[in-house]
């Protein structure tokens, strides 16, 4: 049974969960300890009691640590790989491609650990100097979701640690694996102990013990909007400082004048790769009159060729669905959205493999309006919808017309739509003929309206979130 760390030990839980591979349900991936409240209490002590020590600690030290964990997670890519695939269902390219970024990240941060920024200006008044410094906020508490078990949590703890915060990680209930590989690999990174705290449980009990506790500084939270709206309310009322990253329902335009395969590509890949688990996946694709019929039926067979298995099977393209609760949430609006009118134009049903699993046929419906559920509410699974569009005007006004706002795609030849779409969508992030899922890792990444809340995650932004200002006047005398 894997344990959690706990103020620099490892200690058993007050319950045991067990993790099930969903491309293959017989699969027990491993039994792994659920924190209770008072233990939560306990990693928070302890991160407590090594925050005045670690806010002072040099910019080598905080590189020393990060940069070692960076190492050995990308020299265990394969393995570790492996593994994500196994709990969370993603292919294992894409596994790997996930574990090599969240090593990626590491380093990016340690390196940000030696650039911790600040200015000098002169002041108003003579004789006086203005100095503005970066200060670490204290105790973190990381809340993380499932989609990506790795990435996720290792683009807030590396930057919570390189800015000298303390860190509590709660990861998501149906991917304790990775996120215990990653908290064993810091456990030997030369972290003080109590810097950093792993405590897997239940949203409803760790989660909630994190966010009531005052002596937890910051909450950086990354799941749906019903949760996000729960960690908004806690953090507000003791004033607690907070960062959400939440749904989507990201739009990828395509324009008559689009490369056909480009825009395919964008759509197969940005709809349904990694289970169209993705908080960036372009779920509406919204689509001008005179390509409509060429895109859907050129999609339609590019969607004919999806290999959909095992996610460690070499060949396999998409994986399952992470569990039974999301593939009843994915059946649920595929049956919505031909209720309301949708039809089905490939897709859709349970798909039986020799191991048991939850397996999905991707699914496209056509004929869809902007006001019809499937267009306003996030599946997050293998489902997308094609809405006509008269021209470009009307499809931008439909992509931005939602209450998300997270990424947004466009696939055109035309330099003067291209330019257009990029200053007038109303996301966080714009993709021209790129799926609208898909970022560096050393860049800002977030959205707008109700896709996201509080300063940037990721790249030099995210010290907004893990530092504080301080402005010193000094009269040298
Ligand atoms: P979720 O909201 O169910 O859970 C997220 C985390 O919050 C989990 O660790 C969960 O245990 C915890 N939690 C649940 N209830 C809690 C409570 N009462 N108090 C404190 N914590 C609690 O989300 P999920 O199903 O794990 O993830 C899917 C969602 O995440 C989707 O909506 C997706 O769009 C979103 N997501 C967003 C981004 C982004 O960057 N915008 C990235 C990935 C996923």
């Amino acid at each position: 049974m894997k344990q959690n760390w706990i103020g620099g030990a490892w200690v058993d839980g007050a319950t045991v969960t067990r993790n099930i591979n969903p491309s293959d349900l017989s699969d027990l991936v491993g039994e792994y300890a659920q924190a209770d409240t008072e233990q939560t209490g306990r990693a928070i002590a302890a991160a407590r009691d090594a925050f005045p020590k670690w806010a002072q600690s040099t910019p080598q030290q905080r590189f020393d640590a990060l940069d070692a964990v960076g190492t050995e997670i990308l020299a265990r890519k394969a393995e570790l790989g492996d593994l994500l695939a196994r709990e969370e269902g993603k292919t294992l390219p894409e596994a790997i491609g996930e574990v090599g970024r969240a090593g990626q990240i590491f380093k990016f941060f340690a390196g940000e650990a030696l650039r911790i920024p600040g200015e000098r200006l002169a002041s108003v008044r003579p004789g006086l100097e203005v100095e503005l410094t970066r200060e670490p906020i204290g105790v973190v508490g990381i809340i993380a979701p499932w989609n990506f078990p790795i990435a996720i949590p290792a683009w807030k703890i590396a930057p919570a640690l390189a800015y000298g915060n303390c860190v509590v990680f709660k990861p998501a209930d149906a991917v304790p694996g990775s996120a215990w590989a990653l908290a064993e690999i810091l456990s030997r990174s030369g972290l003080p102990a109590g810097v950093f705290n792993l405590t897997m449980g239940r949203g409803s009990s760790v989660g909630a013990a994190l966010l009531a506790d005052r002596r937890v500084d910051a909450i950086s939270f990354t799941g749906s909007v019903a949760t996000g709206r729960k960690v908004a309310q806690s953090c507000i009322e003791r004033m607690a400082k907070f960062q959400l990253e939440m749904g989507g329902k990201n739009p990828l335009v395509v324009l008559d004048d689009a490369d056909l395969a480009t825009a395919v590509s964008c759509a197969v890949q940005g709809g349904f790769f990694s289970t169209g688990q993705r908080c960036t996946a372009s779920s509406r694709i919204i689509v001008t009159e005179g390509i409509h019929d060429r895109f859907v039926a050129a999609t339609v067979e590019a969607m004919r060729k999806l290999n959909v298995g095992d996610a460690r099977e070499k060949g396999v393209d998409i994986g399952p669905v992470v569990d039974q609760g999301q593939l009843d949430q994915d059946i649920e609006y595929i049956g919505a959205a031909q209720k309301e009118g949708g039809t089905l134009a490939y897709g859709g049903m349970l798909l039986e493999r020799p191991k048991k699993g939850h397996y999905l046929a991707p699914a496209l419906f056509t004929g869809t309006t902007n006001a019809m559920r499937i267009s306003r509410e996030e599946v997050f699974g293998p489902v997308c919808n094609v809405i006509r569009a008269k021209d470009y005007d009307e499809a931008l006004a439909i992509a931005n017309d939602t209450e998300f706002g997270l990424s947004s795609g466009i696939c055109t030849t035309s330099l003067k739509y291209a330019s257009h779409f990029k200053r007038h969508a109303q996301a966080g992030m714009v993709m021209v003929n790129v799926p609208t899922a898909g970022v560096d890792y050393h860049v800002p990444f977030g959205g707008r309206k109700g896709s996201s809340y509080g300063p940037r995650e990721q790249g030099r932004y995210a010290a907004e979130f893990f530092t504080t200002v301080k402005t010193a006047y000094t009269f040298p005398g």
